[in-house]
Parts: C-alpha cells; structure tokens; sequence
C-alpha cells in the first residue's frame, strides 16, 4: 500500500536516571520498621510540595482518597544504590470510590498518564497513595493486589496515609520482589531552600544524618 509506512518502535528500556543522592540536603524520617535488617530496594525522597500536597489531600474524609506520585527513579552516581524522588502528585479521577477502599482502572492510568505528558515531561509514575480512614497504615489483600498489578516495577512504592491519627508509611519491595504488607518505611524530606520541617506524621522519627562525608542511609 504505497504512502503507508509502518515504523516499529523499539520497546521501551526503562533505565534509572544517574544521580547523586539528595541525601546532605534531606531531613531523614524512620518508621518504626527501619533498621531492622530489611532490605528495600529504593530510597524515598519526597519533595515538600510534594509532601504538602499529599497531606491537604488526604483530609480527613471517611472516604478513601488516592492518585499517583510522580518523578524520578534514580541510581546514585557513587554508590549504585536506587532512590526515587517524589516531586508531584495527581490525584486518581476515574476511580470507583467507595467509604472503605480506592481502586484504579485502566482508564484511570490512561488518564494519569496522559496528564503527565503534558504536565510532567521526563518524569514518570514512581507509585501511588491512598488513606485508610481510621483503619491503620498496612496493604490489605486488594491494596497488594492493585500494587502488583499497576504499579509491578521493583521500585514504584505505595504510600498508605492514616489522615484522622496523622500516620504514613511507604511500603516498598524488598530484594527478590518480597512486599511486606504490614511493615513500611520512611522516606527523606527535601529541604528545598532549608527551613523548619513540615512532616506531621506522628509515627515517624527524626533522624540526624551525618551533615557531611558520604552515605547516611545504608
Ligand atoms: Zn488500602
């Protein structure tokens, strides 16, 4: 068929961006799960806009909220060591939203996706939240099914937001693929310019990083 020209893209190889880790400019937040051998795959680094966008929008509502983080999937330049940063978030539209749990849709995806493109060049989808009203900060079955099944890359993350008790977690995979649905972890807040921290969440604990000379996590 003369005119018609077909090109066959070569598929995506998704590879993390070179970096060094923000760590020296970051406040560390532990969770209670830290240090106690597990392995994550990834470090979390959230951007205060980030962080505060997340915390006027998991309000306290009966009904479970959620949507994407969006950024970078990085590997530090000197260590190797895997880190995301969180720099925005979208909240999901095309939800079925309902008083005990969230959940996403292909079009929901499709739609998130698109907004990216056009808002967020570069920059892709490193998990997802969503707040569990009164109910506590784990995975449940369906939680960890919707993370394997939309978000299955090693290193996208899901945070689950208590907003009535002010409590979070990140849960990420462990080496092997492992998702531990009831033990999460902290994250780094991004100092930006300095400044007072604005992390609420009452079950994470503040942690002095060494101020200089190499790697303060791991
Ligand atoms: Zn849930």
């Amino acid at each position: 068929m003369p005119g018609l020209n077909i090109r066959i893209a070569p598929p995506d190889i998704v590879k993390p961006e070179i970096l060094a880790t923000p760590a020296a400019d970051s406040k560390r937040w532990d969770s209670p799960y830290d240090n106690f051998g597990l392995q994550p795959v990834v470090s979390v680094f959230v951007t205060r806009q980030a962080y505060i966008w997340i915390s006027v929008h998991a309000c306290k509502a009966d009904v479970e909220v959620g949507g994407v983080l969006v950024g970078h999937w990085c590997e530090d330049e000197a260590t190797g060591g895997q880190f995301i940063v969180v720099r925005h978030v979208l909240p999901a539209r095309h939800t079925r939203q309902g008083s005990v749990y969230l959940t996403f849709t292909q079009d929901t995806l499709i739609d998130l996706h698109e907004q990216i493109e056009n808002r967020f060049e570069g920059e892709r989808i490193v998990g997802w939240f969503h707040t569990h009203p009164r109910m506590g900060v784990f995975l449940s079955h369906y939680d960890t099914f919707l993370h394997g099944n939309f978000f299955p890359e090693p290193w996208q993350v899901a945070l689950v937001v208590e907003p009535f008790s002010s409590v979070a977690g990140f849960f990420i995979r462990q080496q092997g693929g492992v998702l531990d649905p009831t033990r999460y972890f902290g994250f780094y807040e991004m100092n930006g310019n300095g400044g007072p921290s604005v992390v609420r969440w009452q079950n994470l604990q503040r942690i002095e990083t060494e101020p200089e000379g190499g790697t303060p996590h791991e």
